[in-house]
């Protein structure tokens, strides 16, 4: 497998080094209108003390971005032609909040610059310029959204990343203090995205040793937070952070498999997020990936993580077939999961088996 995969450019690691944004920021403030726009996770809305710690300069703006839904087209293109109508192009963006406001900022940095619909762009290398400047501060860790090349957007016909150089983040702050107050069952199932991520890209066709080094090393991170230490261990979130970062490079030259396919289906018609909808994939998958499911079990009994189980009891064959329908086209999974002939292992039957399991 060949890739060329751009990196994020700038890395600030540490905790308090949110403190430092007003500093990071300063050199992008002249360009274009000269304002920065900060899309902040609708959590911190009323959090005061945070609030005040945003650099905020005169002409910024803040807008908090509602994450009960992961991000669509409609709420990209909304936000970009609200500001780009009234205040013009802004200097740059910066996310503060999990995957869906990091997806949020890396999307609409892409759509300040290109005309016409995100929806025209979900897929590979379909942007033609490059975006504004993008900054991204996670607050939830897990997606890896922080380095990967892909701003997930759930379109009216698909639930498919913008994936193009242009998408990966300028800039990252990655402070472990921010992750801190992320509810437990929240913090479990962001965190086995990352897990999900790191068996996944170790255990397909397009593993690799650069994928491995990362993979690994995540895993061993992961295992450290969700088996060994308390939450409460200040090296469990520093752990966590970096954990995230790690596997979201491993993906970067691999790919996502069996887990992540039936999770889209389940997120794309059934609304379910991203970090749930793979713990809810993943409780079901141990005769793909075997140990790693006996291992994820014990992490939810140690934390008394609630996944929800029977709930294909309440789901309709048209359901189930929507979901089937949503996961067998993401071809690039199954292909790395079952190898180039996945289609003589895989078929929707099978795909329903899954599904019916959950
Ligand atoms: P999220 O961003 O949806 O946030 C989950 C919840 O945590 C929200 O209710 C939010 O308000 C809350 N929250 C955020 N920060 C908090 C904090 N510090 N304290 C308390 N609560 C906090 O969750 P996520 O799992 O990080 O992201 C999921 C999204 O990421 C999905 O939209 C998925 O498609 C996307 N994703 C993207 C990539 C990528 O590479 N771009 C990879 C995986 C997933
Ligand atoms: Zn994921």
């Amino acid at each position: 497998m060949f890739r060329n995969f751009k990196a994020v450019e700038k890395t600030a690691y540490g905790r308090g080094s949110f403190d430092k944004l007003g500093e990071i920021l300063a050199p992008q403030r002249q360009a274009n209108e000269g304002y920065l726009i900060f899309f902040v996770d609708e959590y911190f809305t009323d959090k005061e003390d945070f609030k005040a710690r945003l650099p905020l300069a005169e002409k910024d703006k803040l807008e908090f971005v509602p994450v009960k839904e992961e991000p669509t087209t409609e709420l990209i293109d909304t936000l970009r032609d609200k500001y780009l109508n009234t205040y013009g192009l802004p200097a740059g963006v910066v996310g503060i909040g999990g995957g869906s406001v990091l997806d949020v900022a890396k999307a609409i940095s892409l759509m300040f610059t290109n005309p016409g619909s995100s929806t025209q762009y979900q897929g590979l290398n379909l942007i033609k310029n490059p975006g504004i400047y993008a900054c991204g501060v996670p607050t939830v860790s897990g997606t890896g959204a922080e380095v990967s090349m892909t701003a997930v957007l759930t379109g009216p016909e698909k639930k498919l990343g913008i994936k193009c150089d242009w998408t990966v983040l300028n800039q990252i702050v990655l402070d472990p203090d921010l992750i801190a107050t992320v509810p437990d069952n929240q913090w479990f199932y962001t965190g086995m995205d990352n897990y999900i991520h790191c068996v996944e890209s170790m255990t397909g066709h397009f593993k690799n040793t650069f994928s491995e080094a990362f993979g690994y090393k995540s895993l061993e991170m992961c295992r450290q937070v969700f088996l060994e230490l308390e939450r409460s261990d200040p090296k469990s979130d520093e752990l966590l952070m970096v954990a995230s970062y790690m596997g979201g490079l491993s993906l970067t030259y691999s790919e996502v498999g069996v887990c992540h396919a039936l999770s889209y289906g389940l997120s794309k018609v059934l609304h379910i997020h991203h970090g749930l909808a793979n713990c809810i994939a993943f409780n079901q998958l141990e005769d793909v990936y075997g140990d790693y499911v006996q291992e994820f079990k014990t992490m939810v009994d140690k934390h008394k993580i609630d996944i929800p189980q029977n709930l294909a009891a309440g789901w309709s064959e048209q359901t189930i077939d929507e979901m089937a329908e949503v996961a067998i086209r993401l071809e690039h999974m199954w292909r790395h999961a079952f190898g180039e002939n996945w289609q003589e292992v895989l078929d929707k039957e099978r795909i329903k088996n899954w599904y019916r399991r959950m």
